[in-house]
């Protein structure tokens, strides 16, 4: 069973939220700082990944269209890029909406 309450971890790398600098949440998943810029380099790069401890960060291709954001609920043929890692997934919008959040002080909720 997955954590809950104030126990919340990193959907991508499994890291809690006392081991990373930052966590962001979204509806259905959480991101923290590290895989922010994990999914940024395998989005900018076509047939990179990144593996994590738990699973391996990977571009989800326009072939997936269906796929939706964890984070914005986009589908893959909405947005310009998406990464997944399991079954979770974020799209280019959101890391950027990341970027930002991981440089605003105090930081604030993805939605
Ligand atoms: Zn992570
Ligand atoms: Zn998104």
């Amino acid at each position: 069973m997955p954590d809950s309450g104030n126990r919340l971890s990193c959907s991508f790398c499994g890291k809690t939220q006392k081991q990373v600098k930052k966590l962001i949440a979204g509806p259905d998943a959480y991101i923290c700082d590290g895989c922010v810029s994990r999914a940024h380099a395998v989005i900018a790069e076509p047939g990179r990944t990144a593996a994590t401890p738990i699973a391996t960060i990977q571009m989800v291709n326009d072939e997936a269209g269906a796929e939706e954001c964890s984070f914005c609920g986009k589908r893959r043929d909405q947005v310009a890029a998406m990464a997944s890692a399991g079954d979770r997934r974020i799209c280019d919008e959101c890391l950027e909406l990341c970027d930002e959040i991981l440089s605003a002080e105090p930081p604030l909720p993805l939605r």
